[in-house]
């Protein structure tokens, strides 16, 4: 149960002894509304450029589940678990000023999630500079949907679908959306995959570049989108992306 779900202070204060028992490094991004933007990377990210994990929750400042789930996982962490010797780099809340607000949108009324191509946004600029020359086996972004009855999952791959798999894991939690469509995108069982015509998409139809089609298209191999509804439960929502992170994560390993 989390005190206030809006509260960045004691969001940062919860991730600071999990950063600080992992040996994690912490890299300051910017600034927005007088809030700082901070991403981390582990020892292995540090040495090593291919191979490993992006995970990044909190683009949308109304989607506060995901960025309390990401801070469990990461808390749950066991010292002896494989995922240190992998490279790992997390953006814990990349929109403080629009989770503080409880708003989709930063402190100029920009959605983020369009302008991951626009390096002359000084976060975006910041962030392209970190992740310059890195390659992921997986990138998940986490988000949530005020429109959706149920979890689901588009999913970016090079590799074979596991989409299904992962939403199985996490449907015991909250079931799967049953539409049939997504902004325009056919859905089958929760699942929306994308193979091709991704670029022209994100210029054209979206108006800009989402942080997975960046992530795809840059620096992973497969990029995952996961989804709860934001309407229900908080407590439940927060299980669901746990679950979907640790099962993506673990799905990953070699
Ligand atoms: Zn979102």
């Amino acid at each position: 149960m989390v005190p206030n779900p809006h509260n960045y202070t004691l969001l940062l204060e919860r991730w600071k002894p999990i950063v600080d028992r992992n040996g994690w490094h912490s890299h300051e991004l910017g600034q927005d509304g007088g809030h700082k933007i901070v991403a981390f990377e582990n020892e292995a990210a540090k040495q090593c450029s291919t191979g490993g994990f992006y995970l990044s929750a909190g683009v949308h400042g109304d989607e506060c589940a995901p960025v309390w789930a990401l801070l469990k996982w990461a808390e749950s962490i066991e010292p002896t678990s494989r995922l240190h010797s992998r490279p790992l780099v997390i953006m814990p809340c990349l929109n403080p000023h629009g989770f503080i607000q409880n708003t989709r949108f930063d402190s100029r009324g920009t959605d983020l999630n369009r302008n991951f191509q626009n390096a002359e946004m000084p976060l975006i600029g910041e962030w392209q500079r970190l992740l310059h020359g890195r390659q992921f086996d997986l990138a998940v972004n986490l988000h949530e949907d005020y429109d959706a009855a149920g979890i689901y999952l588009y999913e970016l791959s090079r590799k074979q679908s596991i989409g299904d798999t992962l939403l199985s894991a996490c449907e015991e939690i909250i079931p799967r959306e049953t539409a049939s469509e997504i902004d325009g995108t056919e859905m089958v069982n929760g699942l929306l995959e994308r193979t091709d015509d991704i670029e022209r998409i994100a210029n054209e139809e979206l108006g800009g570049w989402p942080e997975s089609i960046w992530l795809y298209l840059k620096h992973s191999t497969n990029a995952c989108t996961f989804e709860t509804p934001s309407e229900m439960d908080l407590d439940r929502r927060i299980e669901a992306h746990q679950r979907f992170i640790k099962t993506a994560t673990l799905a990953h390993l070699p």
